[in-house]
């Protein structure tokens, strides 16, 4: 089987985009007398740069454009899934984070960008900004596996769909799961740089766990297209021997999600049901917005292209790019982790940076970090922290160093370090 040739997104987007432009759309917000920052995206990037924001720069109106109701956190998931957690601890209010700190939340999904015109596009009206944070994440990219088939897309997002990105397919994942009364379940791994590298091995930590439990005729297949780390193979083996098979290397040759088959260069397999998680790219509004990186040949990197040092755009120094949808920060280590915490600190850096132009001054540079907590193994539990830091060598170039930390007896310090997290970004207590 081969795949049909591809059509990227961006182009029907920005031929949508133009007729959009041309017309009067009424402003969502008055016209502000200082000046504003819009921050698109209420995810991990884009709560910490709102909140920053405000901090650094009192004198800046600050607008979070977000579409979903509400904040749900994607650190922790695998535990709710796992039943461990309870949402309550994930699900948190956009509007009582904007009142703790002062700016204002639209709920609006933003259709497009008008860089010339420093201007916002949504359903409702259109906003005016000075500066624009994009910190709007990812998408997948189907199209890698089914060309410009839309009834085939449609129907992988809607059966198969792999709740990688905060919405209701992580209800819709929980009501599958526990559903689930046997057969072969697929699930597929993107190639990386992808969001939280660890987070799928997690995921089928828990699915295997939860085969054995209730005794199920069943079998998770991990379809992997790189390898299986020590520690979770030992996990595998050991643990779920009877409920998981991983396949190394297994990059998805061809999909057909009616028929339920999947193909990879080693391995064809019918499945019952599917968690396919396709390639991913910088989300929607960053093709829309031509803010698409070039590789050598001059194709598209599928990220957003940033200044490493000072996170704007490298097409535009009014638009600053905050979290997974950036790209390679490095020629030593390619992409930053595509976490939470870094996302944060990129939000932060960001708003340092904004709040500095707004005063005339050129920023100091800054340097995220990150740290991830992740489940290397469920009976008996085994938490792994990894802490990556950077630093500035002598040449100018981003150097990462990554530290792992295994714990054979986690008392909570991952609900600990995101309780932290969710304080900073939305005012939990
Ligand atoms: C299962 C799983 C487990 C994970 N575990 C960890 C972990 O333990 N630790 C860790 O640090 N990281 C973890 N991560 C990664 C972490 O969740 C992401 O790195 C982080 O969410 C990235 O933040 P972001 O702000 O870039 O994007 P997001 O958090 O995805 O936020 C983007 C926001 O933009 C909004 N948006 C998008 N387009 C528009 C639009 N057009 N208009 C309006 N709003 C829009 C979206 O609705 C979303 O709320 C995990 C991820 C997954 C999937």
């Amino acid at each position: 089987m081969t795949f049909p040739r591809r059509r990227f997104l961006a182009a029907s987007l920005a031929a949508f985009a133009a007729p959009l432009f041309a017309q009067q759309a009424p402003a969502l917000l008055p016209a502000t007398k200082g000046r504003r920052v819009v921050v698109v995206g209420g995810g991990w990037g884009g709560l910490s740069a709102a909140r920053r924001l405000r901090e650094l720069a009192p004198e800046l109106e600050v607008v979070l454009i977000e579409r979903n109701a509400a904040f749900f956190s994607m650190p922790l998931s695998n535990q709710w899934l796992d039943g461990r957690i309870d949402a309550a601890l994930l699900t948190h209010d956009f509007a009582a984070a904007a009142k703790a700190f002062g700016y204002t939340f639209i709920r609006a999904e933003v259709s497009a960008i008008d860089r010339a015109r420093r201007r916002i596009h949504t359903a409702g009206g259109s906003v005016d900004y000075d500066w624009l944070v994009l910190a709007t994440g990812i998408r997948h990219d189907y199209g890698a596996w089914l060309g410009d088939d839309a009834r085939a897309i449609a129907h992988v997002r809607e059966r198969f769909f792999c709740a990688w990105t905060p919405g209701a397919e992580f209800a819709a994942l929980k009501a599958k799961l526990d559903a689930f009364r046997g057969g072969d379940l697929v699930m597929t791994l993107p190639p990386p740089p992808y969001r939280c590298q660890p987070a799928p091995y997690e995921r089928a930590l828990v699915i295997g766990r939860m085969i054995k439990r209730r005794g199920l005729r069943a079998r998770l297949h991990v379809l992997d297209p790189g390898t299986l780390s020590p520690r979770f193979a030992e996990a595998f083996e050991d643990d779920y021997k009877d409920q998981i098979t991983h396949y190394s290397q297994a990059k998805v040759k061809a999909l057909d999600p009616f028929g339920k088959t999947i193909a990879t260069e080693f391995d064809d397999l019918r499945f019952d049901d599917a968690i396919l998680m396709p390639p991913q790219q910088a989300g929607d509004l960053a093709w829309q917005a031509g803010l698409i990186g070039r590789d050598a040949e001059g194709k598209p990197t599928g990220w957003a292209a940033q200044d490493p040092l000072h996170l704007h755009a490298l097409e535009d120094e009014r638009v600053f790019l905050v979290g997974d949808l950036i790209d390679r920060a490095s020629l030593l280590f390619g992409h930053y982790p595509k976490s939470g915490r870094l996302a944060s600190r990129l939000g932060a850096i960001a708003a340092h940076e904004i709040a500095a132009r707004a005063q005339g001054k050129i920023a100091e540079p800054l340097l995220p970090d990150s740290s991830c907590f992740i489940y290397s193994r469920l009976e008996p539990a085994e938490l792994t922290r990894i802490d990556t830091h950077y630093r500035v060598r002598g040449d100018g170039v981003i150097a990462q160093t990554t530290q792992q930390h295994h714990d054979p007896n986690p008392r909570g310090e991952d609900i600990a370090w995101a309780k932290g997290m969710f304080g900073e970004m939305l005012a939990y207590k």
